[in-house]
């Protein structure tokens, strides 16, 4: 039997003594102002129980991870016709290059690269005003968390909009493409407002657990255990951009990163689990988030590839 409690301690007190902790993101000041030395951590159990340490409690930019959960509501909106505009492919690129599109006539290779993300985004607005999609989003983490503080930062979707010229680059070449039908000003501000979601590592890993336990939110259906088990396979093919396949090796989990240096993994059946280190590697994921997830999977087990779990 693991004691988890000792575990996830044990990891927070080695990530502490860290010197390698990455770059924070500095493409806006709200993400490089945040100090390099935090970490969080927090595990929570599919029987409830809940482990956390460090700065878990803190609310961090989750940016990219947000587009599991706007997959999640578009995949809602439309099942399997969001596969006719944008594919399951890991991309073996940046989160934000364009290089693919142009020769793949403006279809992105997956939901978690930028490009995916905004033609997510277009989808949901398909049906809904950007404030009412930004609402329902707002809503589905909430509910997902059983958490009504949770909130967006304005000042971050703020300086995203202000600097957003690459991803701007991505919607209009999208829309010559005819994948994009929404206004790009629109569809982005909401892309934006999504990745300005803030929440604390333990909002975000009681927000995952839908995705452990096949569906279910305490016996509660949100989405199909079908649908989640292919959510946690885009996760673990796409979910760390040009760094999808070494994750996968090292941590053998469905896990997504943002630039704020949050990760939400998934070890189904098991736990949901979400890390918070500001400092970067060359790809844009946490650094230290990724050594801490690793360090968690070497002390439990926990892997889709191991034969026995638990
Ligand atoms: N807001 C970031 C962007 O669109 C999100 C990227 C990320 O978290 O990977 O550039």
């Amino acid at each position: 039997m693991v004691d988890l409690a000792a575990i996830v301690a044990e990891i927070a007190e080695e990530m502490r003594a860290e010197t390698r902790r990455g770059t924070v993101a500095s493409y806006i000041p709200p993400l490089a102002c945040v100090a390099v030395d935090k970490f969080g951590l927090a595990v929570v159990m599919a029987d409830g129980a809940i482990h956390a340490a460090g700065d878990a409690e803190e609310a961090f930019s989750i940016q990219s991870i947000s587009k599991v959960f706007a997959l999640t509501l578009a995949l809602g909106a439309v099942g399997d016709q969001l596969w006719a505009r944008v594919g399951r492919e890991p991309s073996g690129s940046a989160f934000n290059s364009i290089v693919q599109l142009e020769t793949e006539h403006g279809i992105p290779r997956n939901p978690f690269i930028n490009a995916g993300a905004i033609v997510v985004c277009d989808v949901l607005l398909g049906r809904l005003q950007p404030r009412e999609a930004i609402g329902q989003m707002l809503r589905f983490v909430r509910e997902l968390a059983g958490d009504e503080h949770i909130t967006i930062d304005e000042t971050v979707a703020q300086a995203e909009q202000d600097t957003g010229f690459r991803n701007n680059a991505l919607a209009n070449y999208m829309r010559a493409f005819g994948n994009l039908n929404g206004d790009v000003d629109l569809v982005l501000g909401t892309y934006f407002h999504f990745c300005a979601l803030a929440m604390s590592c333990r909002q975000l890993a009681l927000a995952g657990r839908f995705l452990m336990d096949g569906g279910r939110v305490d016996g509660h259906r949100i989405i199909s255990d079908k649908r989640a088990r292919r959510i946690n396979a885009l996760m673990m093919s796409c979910g760390h951009y040009d760094n999808s396949g070494d994750f996968a090796y090292r941590i053998g989990l469905p896990g997504k990163s943002g630039v704020g240096g949050g990760i939400l993994a998934v070890a189904p059946g098991i736990a949901s689990i979400a890390v918070w280190s500001p400092g970067l590697n060359a790809e844009g994921n946490s650094e230290l988030g990724q050594r801490a997830l690793e360090r968690l999977v070497q002390y439990t087990g926990w892997s889709v590839f191991e034969p026995r779990v638990g």
